[in-house]
């Protein structure tokens, strides 16, 4: 499935998109290319035996039905707006890397990818150039497993052939080993200037290389099965079809848990996340931060602006937000035109305190410094006054999350009190009295956002608006 790991969102016009990347991602995409013919090319032409035109004619009509079938799939997947694109169509393109010598087997690979292109990418917007590189990796990988099974022997050919049963392991994984490189490759190239590529993006998330090993086992068996009992190839494709849907169960669960204006996490999400890092932040003796940012006089914006403006500052600020802290600082929204940041692994005394701090007014001035390109009833126009009061709390010790949102909430009043666009912190480390209560009487509930029309509590900060 070449393309899986998590392809980017796809652009609109493919020639532009190639001239976009910087020369050596157009280099190396070239060069990857040119190796796929050469090696095909070196790997000369073997007379075809009779069952050849056989095997590759099935595969690619197994492959031309899944296909069709799963445009079903793929048309609700895209209606819950995932946007990491799917084809599991490696099941075939494996199978033919075991049962056919490289020409037809390329051959094989070329066509299922061209029909791919006009059923699934093309209609996607994927650009026509990441595609041909997407099927020369993968006639690449199907060339390397090739080898693989060849060197053990050839595929299991009787009951007892450990040897053969291990080439066939073996060459799923070199398979994926290929692909996964090359897909990576071109990402690593795509980057711009200095930019550094997270591991973690470059090979893909873990699900979507297990989906693609599961997709090769069923490949590898389907190869087997082809070269006993053609037909019995067909069996493959219900069990394929079925896992292309669990591929919808994780949109599904990263949809149910991502807030849809800014995509970061909502409030039950973040609140999930922010427990799991404190029970492990409790094992590892370090303390967890909590950081609340309430937007300044956000109601003037939607008042002045409209509320399509205000919709683009709250995403242009979730986007700050994520980009200022760590990978594995957790950031949501907590509802409205607030947000939540929980920072684990800091120092459970002084140190961890000025460096929630530091985060905390970094976040406040970089939100300070934007200059937000909106789109009002009166035409595009720049906002840069929007600022956000901090409030944040540290924990010295077991505590709840729901504690210590508490004394964070209680900090950010003091500094919509002492006129916005700070931060405060909550004076103590916090060490939790409501702990056992949390934890034993089910998920703590997040307080609910505050809305314009609820009175505000006894002594608390003046409204805007
Ligand atoms: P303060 O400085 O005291 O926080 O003032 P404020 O105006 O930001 O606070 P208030 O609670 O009075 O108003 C919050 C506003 O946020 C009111 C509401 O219309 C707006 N808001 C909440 N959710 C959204 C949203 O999803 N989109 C838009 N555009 N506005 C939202
Ligand atoms: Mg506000
Ligand atoms: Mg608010």
């Amino acid at each position: 499935m070449g393309d899986t790991a998590a392809t980017p969102v796809p652009e609109t016009d493919p020639g532009p998109a190639l001239r976009r990347l910087p020369r050596r991602a157009v280099a190396g995409v070239l060069a990857v290319e040119a190796i796929a013919v050469l090696l095909v090319i070196a790997a000369g032409f073997t007379a075809p035996a009779p069952e050849h035109a056989g095997y590759a004619l099935l595969l690619v009509a197994l492959s031309v039905v899944h296909t069709e079938l799963a445009t079903g799939i793929e048309r609700v997947r895209r209606r819950i707006g995932a946007t990491s694109y799917f084809d599991l169509s490696s099941v075939w393109t494996f199978a033919a890397a075991m049962l056919l010598p490289p020409l037809p087997a390329a051959l094989v690979i070329v066509v299922v990818y061209a029909h791919l292109w006009k059923r699934v990418w093309r209609p996607a917007r994927v650009p026509l150039y990441r595609h041909v590189y997407t099927t020369a990796t993968v006639v690449l990988a199907a060339l390397a497993a090739q080898a693989v099974v060849h060197a053990f022997g050839g595929l299991p050919a009787s009951a007892d052939d450990p040897v053969g049963v291990l080439g066939l392991a073996l060459a799923v994984l070199v398979y994926e080993l290929v692909n996964t490189s090359l897909v990576a490759l071109a990402i690593a190239l795509s980057a711009r200037g200095e930019q550094t590529v997270a591991l973690r993006r470059l090979l893909g998330q873990w699900d979507d290389n297990v989906l693609e090993l599961a997709t090769l086992c069923m490949g590898a068996l389907a190869a087997v099965a082809l070269a006993h009992t053609p037909w019995l190839a067909v069996l493959a494709l219900p069990p394929i079809l079925v896992l292309h849907r669990a591929v919808l169960v994780r949109h599904y669960e990263t949809a149910a848990s991502t807030d849809g204006k800014t995509g970061l996490y909502n409030a039950a999400s973040w609140q999930g996340q922010a427990r799991r890092a404190m029970r492990r932040s409790e094992r590892s003796g370090t303390a967890v931060g909590v950081l609340i940012l309430d937007l300044d006089h956000f109601k003037n914006v939607n008042d002045r602006y409209g509320h399509l403006a205000g919709d683009q500052v709250l995403a242009s600020v979730a986007a700050v937000l994520r980009s200022c802290v760590r990978d594995d600082d957790v950031v949501g929204r907590f509802g409205g035109e607030e947000f939540v940041v929980l920072l684990p692994g800091l120092d459970p005394g002084a140190q961890g305190r000025a460096e929630l701090l530091g985060v905390a007014e970094r976040l406040r001035s970089r939100v300070e410094e934007l200059d937000l390109a909106v789109d009002t009833p009166d035409g595009p126009m720049t906002l840069d006054s929007i600022t956000v009061s901090v409030g944040a709390a540290l924990s010295g010790g077991p505590t709840s999350v729901e504690h210590l949102l508490k004394a964070a909430d209680g900090a950010l009043y003091a500094a919509k009190r002492g006129g916005r666009n700070q931060v405060r912190a909550a004076g103590a480390l916090l060490v939790g009295p409501d702990i056992a209560d949390a934890r034993h009487h089910g998920a703590p509930t997040i307080p609910a956002p505050r809305t314009p029309d609820e009175a505000p509590p006894a002594g608390a900060r003046r409204r805007a608006g």
